[in-house]
This record gives structure tokens, C-alpha cells and sequence, in this order.
């Protein structure tokens, strides 16, 4: 089994790299693939948005070396789609990794024996690029950047691929931007046509044709503690992230 490991990184705080993490990962998991979800967010919310209550080993316990990845995978009530899930505990990370010995590798050491077993592994990186994020740009394959058609998104957006570029060349020279994914999408309008135009001339072939639009369910999904395609397979949302996650797979076929 040939893993595919992506992160949802957006320094930007609220622009749906949480929701694209479980909804993403449970479409594919419907597909029949085997998938992991990694909580990387001392916020912990696709921990909860899962219906897990983050008891029991997270992943502060693996990239602090304190028990085995496989150890702290758990079930979520979807056939097919795991999580290791974040607690109190990440919250400190940062700070404890600052002071050691080749503080960038923790995560893809730690989860290096993880890759045989599953066809996707999805890393759900906190608004920042702090240390943890900086672990999982150098333990990642591949980058989606989920972002919102505003007015100030291009200038975050320069800084991340600045980023992501700075990472290439020093730690992780396989890291490949799979796509921009805009979200939240409320209609077309002057400024939406506008940005979504503007992303498109600078990066032409980054943008994925799937647009996820702004939704009451998508919104009150995590509050059951439901991906989507569970809560309301028929939504609109629901239908965005499947034809999403079709799109990765054939993305990600092309850029093997
Ligand atoms: P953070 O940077 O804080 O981790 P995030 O980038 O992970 O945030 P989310 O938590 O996924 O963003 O989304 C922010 C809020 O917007 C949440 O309340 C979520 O339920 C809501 N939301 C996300 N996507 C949509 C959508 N397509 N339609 C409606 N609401 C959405
Ligand atoms: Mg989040």
C-alpha cells in the first residue's frame, strides 16, 4: 500500500482546514479507502468534530515519544476512517520542542512506521507556523491550502508559499502543494470573482475545480460529532467534499 500523507495548512485562523480534514477524510473512507486523521491543534477541534472526547493517548503521547503511533490510533464511528486524536497536552508542545536536538523531525520519526498501513494519512496543522507546523510540512508528501475568497487572502497566501518553499529546499525536498481549496463559498460576486481570478494567474494550476460552499450543515455537523456524508449525505456540503475527494485521488495519482 503506497500511503498518500497530506496536511491542511493555512496560518490564516477559521478558514475550514478542520472541516476539510474530517469531511475529506470520511468522503474517502465512504470510497473504501483505509484513512488516518492526525489532530495537530491543541484546540482539538477535529477531535471533537469526530465524536471523540481526546481521553486516552493523542498525539502529544507520540511526538513526544511516549507510546507508539499505532498505539494511539482510535476508531471513529465511520467504517475505514481513524483518528489520533489532540489533547491538553499539545497545547506545551511547542515549547518542549524548542529546546531539543533536531526539533523539526519529532512527527515524521515518530510516525514513520505508521505509512504501510493505511492509504491516506490527513494532518490537521494549527493557524500558525510555529514548531508543530514546521513537523508536519517536514513529515508531509503533500499540502492542500484551503482558503476563503477574501479580500486579504492573497497576502497570507504569499507567506505560506514562501513557507512551504523555505521548507523544500532545507528539510523535506518531496513536498508537494496539491491544490488551493476555496471555501465558504457564498455566491459570485465583484470581490469573489475578483479573488478567486487573482489566485487563479499566480497559481494557475493549483486550484481544484471542487468549491466548498458556505453551509448551515457543514456548520453544525462537528456539533454532533458527525462528518457530512453521516449527518446529511444529500447537502450540498456533502456533495462538494465526494467530489473533493475524487479530485485528490486523481491529483494525487498524477503527481506520483
Ligand atoms: P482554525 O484556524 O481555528 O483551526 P480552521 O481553519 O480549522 O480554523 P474550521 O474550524 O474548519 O477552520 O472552520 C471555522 C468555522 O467555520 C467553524 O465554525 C466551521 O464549522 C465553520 N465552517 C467551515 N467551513 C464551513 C462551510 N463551508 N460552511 C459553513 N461553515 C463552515
Ligand atoms: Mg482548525
Amino acid at each position: 500500500m503506497s500511503v498518500k500523507k497530506i496536511i491542511f495548512l493555512n496560518q490564516k485562523g477559521g478558514v475550514g482546514k478542520t472541516t476539510t480534514v474530517v469531511n475529506l477524510g470520511s468522503a474517502l473512507a465512504q470510497m473504501g479507502k483505509k484513512v488516518l486523521i492526525l489532530d495537530l491543534d491543541s484546540q482539538g477541534n477535529l477531535t471533537s468534530g469526530i465524536g471523540s472526547d481526546g481521553r486516552g493517548l493523542g498525539m502529544y503521547e507520540v511526538i513526544a515519544g511516549k507510546c507508539s503511533a499505532q498505539d494511539a490510533c482510535q476508531k471513529t464511528l465511520v467504517d475505514n476512517l481513524f483518528i489520533i486524536p489532540s489533547n491538553i497536552h499539545m497545547a506545551g508542545l511547542n515549547i518542549e520542542l524548542v529546546a531539543q536536538y533536531e526539533r523539526e523531525l519529532f512527527l515524521k520519526r515518530a510516525l514513520e512506521s505508521l505509512d504501510d498501513s493505511w492509504d491516506y494519512i490527513l494532518g490537521d496543522c494549527p493557524p500558525s507556523l510555529g514548531l508543530v507546523t514546521v513537523n508536519a510540512m517536514t513529515w508531509a508528501q503533500y499540502v492542500i491550502i484551503p482558503m476563503q475568497c477574501e479580500y486579504y487572502a492573497m497576502e497570507g497566501l504569499n507567506l505560506l508559499m514562501r513557507t512551504i518553499g523555505n521548507i523544500k529546499k532545507s528539510l523535506n525536498p518531496d513536498l508537494k502543494i496539491l491544490g488551493i481549496l476555496f471555501t465558504m463559498f457564498i455566491k459570485r460576486t465583484k470581490l469573489t470573482t475578483e479573488v478567486v481570478d487573482d489566485v487563479s494567474s499566480y497559481f494557475p494550476d493549483l486550484i481544484f475545480s471542487t468549491i466548498i460552499p458556505r453551509s448551515i450543515r457543514l456548520a453544525e455537523a462537528p456539533s454532533h460529532g458527525l462528518p457530512i456524508n453521516i449527518y446529511d449525505g444529500r447537502s450540498n456540503g456533502a456533495k462538494a467534499y465526494g467530489s473533493l475527494a475524487k479530485e485528490v485521488e486523481k491529483r494525487v495519482g498524477k503527481l506520483k
